[in-house]
């Protein structure tokens, strides 16, 4: 089992104060999430040297990834190396997404830029049911959304401050690999556990 935040901002994102070496840092100190995924903004930019930063610690693995602004809402985009063709509608991005064999989640559907109800008519691989930005409301209706549609559920921290980073997690059933990481969580071998006040609202 691995516990991994699977949503985090570096400075790659004009809104973040994370830089790459911060985000390494805590998952080093952290007593137990040891895996983070990279998911800036609309850029895969951060994930190399993160990963390089990353690649001096054995026991802690980013995954690369990014977050795509489309306009009926934000994607997040697991294993992504690069971005895929504009224009980034929610069709693009998803058959780039299944083509090259990534992860695609559906990030705080209920909140500002998220799909909503919209997401019921994409075959998306996951939905993000815990992420530490939205309310708790917010976060109910997602895991709601994910338990109709029969998707797994995955959480992340949507963390755009150190301090932020690991304040929910997944847990994933998996070793420490990424491929291996984006089929468990298509096979639904993940859960996002509540872990109450330790969310922000
Ligand atoms: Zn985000």
């Amino acid at each position: 089992m691995i516990y991994a935040d699977l949503h985090v901002h570096t400075t790659y994102s004009s809104d973040s104060s994370i830089l790459p070496k911060s985000l390494v840092e805590g998952l080093v100190k952290h007593s137990f999430i040891k895996v983070a995924a990279v998911t800036d903004h609309d850029t895969v930019r951060a994930c190399n040297i993160t990963r390089q930063l990353a690649s001096a610690y054995p026991d802690i693995l980013i995954i690369p990834g990014t977050e795509i602004s489309t306009p009926n809402g934000d994607i997040i985009v697991l294993g992504a190396r690069e971005m895929p063709p504009a224009p980034w509608t929610v069709e693009n991005v998803l058959d780039f997404t299944r083509e090259r064999d990534y992860l695609s989640i559906v990030a705080h559907p209920y909140r500002e830029y998220g799909m909503g109800d919209l997401a019921r008519n994409y075959k998306v691989d996951a939905i993000e049911v815990l992420n530490g930005g939205s309310s708790q409301s917010a976060n109910e209706s997602a895991r709601e959304l994910a338990k109709q549609m029969g998707l797994p559920g995955t959480a992340g921290s949507d963390a755009h401050q150190p301090a932020e980073i690991g304040t929910v997690y997944t847990e994933i059933k998996a070793t420490m690999d990424v491929d291996e990481i984006l089929h468990a969580i298509k096979k639904a071998l993940v859960s996002a556990p509540q872990i109450g006040k330790s969310i922000r609202f």
